[in-house]
This record gives structure tokens, sequence and C-alpha cells, in this order.
């Protein structure tokens, strides 16, 4: 059984489906979805109907939250701030409701998925370093988890102690402890502009981490064209 793991999306259409062509490719027949699927960047709803048409697991982000919310409740820079009054004023009421409703942390698989930490994953903060983790780890109940949010692909285990993995496929070995980040499918930061997802192959125990080029030109057009501030579209081509 492979599953692709898709997070932060964030209202990236062209990275979205090359994504899931990708995946479909690899042979993935299941979806998960880490959050944030909408902010950012120019296609919200198409974005959300293809998370809702595909009927997979979904956690909810902190952007998807915000824009649910009839106004900012919550510290957002102004980049962020500008990108979800606008996304907002895209999303129906239904939508809205949609990504209201969704869980903050669930199980699939045998595995958790959640948007920030497991700690607490209503705080949206963010998992960079050992530390970090451990806070995590601490309230992980599967052997493995999921986590997004940082936009920066890569995780931890935990076996005597909590130590970064180091990068490509991770076989999951038995007594260990696994927090992984999937990755940003539409705006990574870790300075590849291409798409990140993870694959977790349960039959093999094994992660494979992915990176997919796609047309990140349309992606900065749209941006452009929205309205949106041109930072947005900027970001999006370095991987910052
Ligand atoms: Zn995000």
């Amino acid at each position: 059984m492979r599953i692709a793991v898709l997070s932060d999306l964030h209202a990236n259409l062209e990275a979205l489906q090359a994504v899931l062509a990708h995946a479909r490719g690899q042979d993935c027949a299941a979806f998960v979805c880490l959050g944030d699927i909408v902010g950012y960047n120019a296609n919200p709803r198409e974005c959300l109907r293809i998370i809702r048409e595909l009927g997979c697991p979904v956690v909810k982000g902190n952007h998807d939250e915000q824009a649910a919310m009839p106004a900012d409740t919550a510290e957002f820079n102004e980049l962020a701030r500008q990108a979800l009054q606008w996304t907002r004023d895209q999303l129906s009421t239904e939508e809205q409701s949609w990504l209201k409703g969704l869980p903050l942390e669930s199980e699939t698989s045998g595995f958790t998925i959640v948007h920030s930490t497991l700690d607490a994953p209503e705080n949206w903060g963010y998992v960079f370093d050992d530390l970090d983790a451990a806070a995590s780890f601490v309230h992980q109940k599967t052997s493995l988890c999921f986590f997004g949010h940082t936009h920066v692909q890569g995780g931890f285990v935990r076996g005597d102690s909590v130590r970064r993995l180091p990068r490509g496929n991770v076989l999951l070995e038995q007594r260990k402890r696994y927090f992984f980040n999937a990755g940003s499918v539409g705006q990574p930061r870790d300075g590849d502009w291409r798409a990140a997802y993870a694959i977790v192959d349960l039959s093999n125990r094994r992660i494979e981490p992915r990176r997919v080029s796609y047309d990140v030109a349309t992606a900065r057009d749209k941006v452009l064209a929205a309205g949106l501030p041109p930072l947005l579209a900027e970001r999006l081509l370095l991987g910052r």
C-alpha cells in the first residue's frame, strides 16, 4: 500500500496537479492531506475542490482555520494577512464551513497526521529542530506521524534519543518512532522551488520524500494577475 502525503498546498493548482500526476505514476492509490490547502496563491477553490474529490483524510492548517474566520484572529505577517483576506473573499460560506470542520489531528492506516505539532496542535507551533520534535514525540501514539507547517521537507527519529534523519528515503525500523515533514506542495521554503510531497510505503516500511517540477511560471503569473502581493509570486521561483 503506497500513500501520497500532501501538505501546504497553498492554493497552488499547478503544483498540486503535477504532484497528483506524479504520485499516481508512483503507484500511490491513496492520499492524505496535512492542511493549508488555501492561502498565499491564486487557486484556493480549485485546490479545495480537488482535495474534497479525493475524499482522503485531511487535517486543518492555520491558513485553513483563518480563511474560515470572518476576520483575522491570529498574528500573521503582512503577506500572509493580505493573502488570507483575498482568500476569504474567494471562498463560499459552504467551503469555509467545510474548512472549519476539519480536525486538527487524525489517525489513518496506522499513522498519525497533524499540521503543526502533536503537543499543542491548536497553537500552530513550528518543528524545526530535535527539541521541537521531542515535544511532539511525547504525544505521538503511533510509530509514524506526518506533519507540515514549516514547508521544509525532512524528519526526525526517536530511538535512544531524538535526532534529525539524513536526507533521502527512510527505512522505518521496529521500536523507533518517526516524525516526518512531507514538505510543501505549493510553497517550498528550503531553497528548492520544486513541489514537495512524501510517499509512505506501508508494505515495505519506507518513506520516500519526493520533488516534482511544475509550471511555476503560470502559478507565479496567476498570483500577480489576482492582485496578490508580488513577493508571493517571486518566492515561488526561489523556493523561499
Ligand atoms: Zn503552510
